[in-house]
């Protein structure tokens, strides 16, 4: 079946797309059973090079990808350069991977006792629509280094840097049946990785309502399963912060691709003794957040991705809505929204609690540090955040006292390849990216040899 793969910038046809139906993802993940032991087989130092082969191909593609992204995905030409970067700089990262991935000697009596890290065959990805290029990566680069074959499947919206990287691949030299990239419904192929016995682990990513259905399904085989799901994070700002700074970078960290960021700073938590100097200085940060073409070196923020997200994100500002200031959207063709903010508002409130997943920012002040732990607290989700103090031990104490995943001190950092990410409660199971990606893309089996005493 073809798909028609429609521009989020000015709504016009990029391409379209054939469509795998079950079958043919049957026959996709087959050839991938098939060439795995092979591949598993490659030398270590061959494997690597393969990878550092194909990072210098992404490389020397960045600028096509980049084009391809903004097109596709309305992502900035500037973001979509570093999504790029990112997955050059992933594969090269686990390139350094399969000559290291050894298990262990563990001392025993009667014998010599060895642990081996065995890949697991076929690995599954599902990848959203929000970061197409990077979040493949994530997934594809560690499975392929501990030596399994990789059947992915993009966003229906977002298809096409994917399947470039996967050509970029092959002409690098990974066998085609190694990493297949297959377009397709998620009810289809993506679900067919959960129930096809040959697919060993799913790697979802997405919304935490699809992510139970995929763990659910995958028990049924007991089949491993990563999961990386929504998120409501919290920026929180202490009155005792750099709070020019706090208020510069905020629209960044929450209106950054539009606000689809499973990290989005969509909470900002400001100390109530702090809250109308801060918002005073919030309304020309976020007013001069520059929204428009893409393609414009000088944009910060794109469309968001269709019209039926904005129809969504559109249901958190109605009448009622406590909007305290907008920053400027382009008007005609495309899916533009404006970057919002809601000020103040209770931390119970529908738009406190959901996931926009748009550039809408709610403002809650706060009393003390333990209201502030328990506001950042108070969500399904736990996934990113941010805190803004001066103060070390402080630091500290609130950064471990926020059930989240992944947090950043006086920045917005989350994503860093070098480092491990993933969520608390609902926001996801199990980690990726960092040094120990690979251990969940292997069996850990134990073989003990009998030497006699
Ligand atoms: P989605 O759950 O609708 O879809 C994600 C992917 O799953 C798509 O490829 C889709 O085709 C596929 N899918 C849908 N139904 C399926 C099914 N029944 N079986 C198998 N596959 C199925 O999510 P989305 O709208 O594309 O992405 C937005 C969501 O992703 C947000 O909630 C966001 O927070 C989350 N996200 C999380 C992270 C993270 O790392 N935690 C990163 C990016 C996005």
């Amino acid at each position: 079946m073809s798909h028609q793969v429609v521009s989020p910038v000015d709504e016009s046809v990029v391409a379209t797309i054939e469509e795998l139906d079950l079958a043919a993802a049957d026959a996709a993940i087959e050839a991938a059973a098939a060439a795995q032991p092979a591949w598993a087989a490659v030398a270590p130092a061959d494997r690597a090079r393969l990878l550092r082969r194909a990072a210098e191909a992404i490389d020397a593609a960045n600028e096509e990808l980049a084009r391809l992204e903004v097109r596709n995905a309305g992502h900035t030409i500037t973001n979509a350069r570093w999504e790029a970067g990112n997955v050059r700089d992933v594969l090269s990262y686990y390139a350094g991977a399969p000559e290291r991935h050894f298990g262990r000697q563990i001392p025993v009596p009667g014998g010599v006792d060895i642990t081996f890290l065995e890949p697991l065959g076929v690995v599954g990805i599902i990848v959203p629509w929000n970061f197409p290029m990077p979040i493949a990566s994530w997934g594809f680069a560690p499975a392929l280094a501990a030596g399994n074959a990789v059947v992915l499947k993009p966003a229906e919206l977002t298809p096409l840097t994917a399947m470039r990287i996967a050509e970029l691949c092959h002409e690098a030299g990974i066998p085609k049946d190694v990493f297949q990239v297959l377009p397709g419904k998620g009810s289809v192929v993506g679900w067919r990785f959960v129930t096809h016995e040959k697919v060993r682990k799913v790697c979802f990513t997405g919304s935490t309502e699809v992510g139970k259905k995929i763990m659910a399904g995958c028990a049924e085989q007991v089949k491993r399963v990563t999961l990386e799901l929504g998120g409501k994070s919290a920026n929180v700002v202490f009155a005792d912060a750099d709070l020019e700074e706090a208020a510069a970078s905020a629209p960044g960290s929450v209106f950054d691709n539009a606000g689809q960021d499973c990290c989005a700073r969509s909470r900002l938590l400001v100390e109530a003794s702090v809250y109308e100097r801060f918002l005073s200085l919030l309304e020309p940060a976020v007013k001069s957040f520059k929204v428009g073409d893409p393609a414009a070196e000088s944009s910060q923020m794109g469309p968001l991705i269709s019209d039926e997200q904005r129809r969504q994100v559109a249901s958190y500002i109605g009448p009622e809505a406590p909007v305290a200031f907008q920053g400027s959207a382009p008007e005609g063709k495309g899916f533009w929204f404006p970057p919002t903010v809601l000020a103040p508002i209770g931390p119970g409130e529908r738009a406190c609690q959901e996931e926009i997943f748009g550039p809408v920012l709610s403002v809650i002040p706060f009393s003390d540090e333990a209201e502030a732990i328990a506001i950042a607290n108070d969500t399904p989700y736990g996934l990113s955040g941010s805190i803004w103090t001066r103060d070390l031990g402080r630091a500290f104490r609130v950064a471990r006292a926020i059930e989240t995943g992944t947090l950043s001190v006086n920045s917005h950092s989350s994503v860093r390849y070098w480092t491990p990410f993933g969520g608390f409660k609902q926001s996801g199971l199990g980690r990726e990216l960092g040094p120990d990606a690979l251990e969940h893309f292997s069996e850990l089996k134990n073989v003990f040899i009998r030497t006699g005493e």
